[in-house]
């Protein structure tokens, strides 16, 4: 008896946070064409964290076909893009001092995968955001919205 309480009190918290995970995750590809299979995100306003997981399903190198997934207000996206470029493929093509940006992953090269979470109690329910490879060029085709709803 004591046994199953226990293994009760271990399972419980457990299978409520896979279930949270599920909730509050999303996974996003990045390919060889320069494409995000994803043109939105919505976040659910009842996620305190949101973690989003960017798989890069092609086969380039980072230094010619690299992905990073950026997430920025819609009125901040051109600047750190120019600051993102600034910085050079050594730096992932981010600037790590630059805190407009919300989250990013990694630049990643094919086969590669990296994940983000972030606090959502940085985003507000009215405002536009934005994520985009910072990769030189790629955002003008590698972009898309967040919300939160
Ligand atoms: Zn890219």
């Amino acid at each position: 008896m004591k046994w199953s309480l226990l293994t009760l009190a271990v399972l419980l918290p457990l299978s409520s946070q896979l279930w949270a995970a599920d909730d509050c995750a999303t996974t996003i590809e990045g390919n060889d064409a320069m494409q995000f299979n994803l043109n939105r995100i919505a976040v659910p306003a009842s996620c305190d964290e949101f973690t989003v997981e960017l798989k890069h399903t092609g086969k380039l190198d980072r230094s010619v076909m690299g992905h990073n997934w950026v997430l920025t207000e819609k009125a901040d996206k051109d600047a750190v893009v120019e600051s993102a470029v600034k910085a050079g493929l050594d730096e992932g093509y981010l600037d790590e001092s630059d805190d407009r940006v919300i989250a990013a992953t990694k630049l990643l090269g094919g086969g590669e995968t990296d994940s983000v979470t972030f606090d959502t109690s940085q985003l507000q329910n009215d405002k536009p955001y934005e994520y985009f490879c910072s990769f030189p060029g790629h955002e003008s085709v590698m972009r898309g919205t967040l919300i939160v709803e």
